[in-house]
């Protein structure tokens, strides 16, 4: 039976990730060892970490000035590392979700943190809107795309103090304007690559922000003069991760894979609206999450919700299991989903309908 992968971390990567990295695991670059024997330092390996930084590049137009760097820890590490970087006196805070919220406590560690707005009231199933950055913050921190409630901010605005987001769940997903952002990062593992490496975009102006000592693995600066080889870096992840970026430039690039990505998200909506069994979580249309797509059942058939799950996994629906803090469904639709999987499960939302 063919299987269709909507986990939303980690999550489906494209067939030519995994048969390139399936390739290197015995042969890497013609060397006749397999990438996770090869020395980082090796010039096989150097090619391959220049490469990707190239291609991060190149595939997000990221402007002059700005540095891309593949270190351990995972997203939640950048809780951390920002405010440790960053925070002097005051940041500032979107609470859009259960991973924004994770940041702001990071922060509290280092300073006063002011939530300017936050969309807890309604189990974050909206973007606030109308709030006001606070000029004297050392930064605004920001989750652009909230995995567990579906909900995304697809726009690029500007801020009076420099801009962070943790862009995990829809890097490369949309074009993004880089300039606008002070630093950007996100685990890999929802989007380009398995679990293991985690990408940065920073702006090299934001070194040295704060007189606090840092340990050296924590500072951004270290990792930016080390161009991500201070230490062992996330070799076998970082490989897989160009053959991503690779596969994305094949593909046409982040515009040409944004419109994929929202014919798939509109095709999935409209079923969820027009099924009368089923509704969104995130109702207005603006706020939806083109990447991971909450939905329940609705008012009065919430008797179904097992048999529902039961059904789609029987006809090879995987990962649709929606997290525990927003129930009902999730489906993950990203880049390398292909939209079969989406016609798939509408499909399958229809026959569950029609029994
Ligand atoms: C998955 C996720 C994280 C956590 O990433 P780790 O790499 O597991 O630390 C953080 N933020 C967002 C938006 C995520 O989707």
């Amino acid at each position: 039976m063919k299987v269709h992968n909507f986990y939303a971390g980690p999550s489906i990567l494209p067939d030519y990730t995994i048969e390139q990295t399936a390739k290197a695991l015995t042969d890497f670059a013609g060397t006749g060892i397999s990438i996770m024997s090869i020395s980082h330092r090796s010039k096989e390996f150097i090619a391959v970490s220049d490469e990707a930084q190239q291609l991060f590049k190149e595939l997000l137009n990221i402007p002059e000035g700005y540095t891309v760097l593949f270190l351990g820890g995972g997203a939640s590490t950048q809780f951390a590392m920002v405010p440790f970087n960053f925070l002097n006196k005051k940041a500032a805070y979107l609470n859009t979700g259960t991973w924004a919220k994770k940041a702001a406590k990071e922060a509290k560690l280092f300073g006063e943190v002011e939530v300017v707005a936050s969309s807890e009231d309604k189990n974050f199933n909206y973007i606030p809107t109308g709030f006001t950055i606070p000029k004297d913050a050392d930064y605004f921190h920001i989750t652009t795309n909230n995995t567990i409630f579906g909900t995304e901010i697809k726009e690029d605005f500007d801020s009076p103090v420099p801009l962070i987001a943790d862009m995990s769940s829809d890097i490369f997903s949309r074009p993004v304007d880089v300039s606008k952002y002070a630093l950007i990062y996100g685990g890999a593992q929802k989007n380009l690559a398995p679990a293991g490496v985690t990408f940065v975009i920073i702006k090299n102006e934001m070194l040295e922000r704060v007189q606090r000592p840092i340990p050296t693995m924590f500072a951004y600066k270290t990792h930016v003069e080390g161009e991500s080889m201070f230490n062992t870096p996330p070799v076998l992840p970082i490989f897989a991760a160009l053959q991503t970026l690779k596969w994305l430039k094949n593909k046409g690039g982040v515009a040409e894979m944004n419109k994929i990505n929202v014919a798939k998200a509109e095709m999935l909506h409209a079923e969820i609206e027009r099924n009368p069994l089923f509704k969104m979580t995130v109702p207005n249309k603006k706020d939806q999450s083109i990447m991971n797509v909450c939905f329940v059942m609705s008012e009065g058939n919430e008797d179904k919700e097992k048999a529902f799950l039961e059904f789609a996994t029987q006809k090879g629906m995987i990962g649709i299991k929606g997290h525990r803090s927003v129930g009902g469904f999730r489906a993950s639709l990203y880049n390398a989903l292909p939209l079969e999987s989406v016609e798939a499960l509408v499909a399958c939302m229809k026959e569950f309908e029609k029994k």
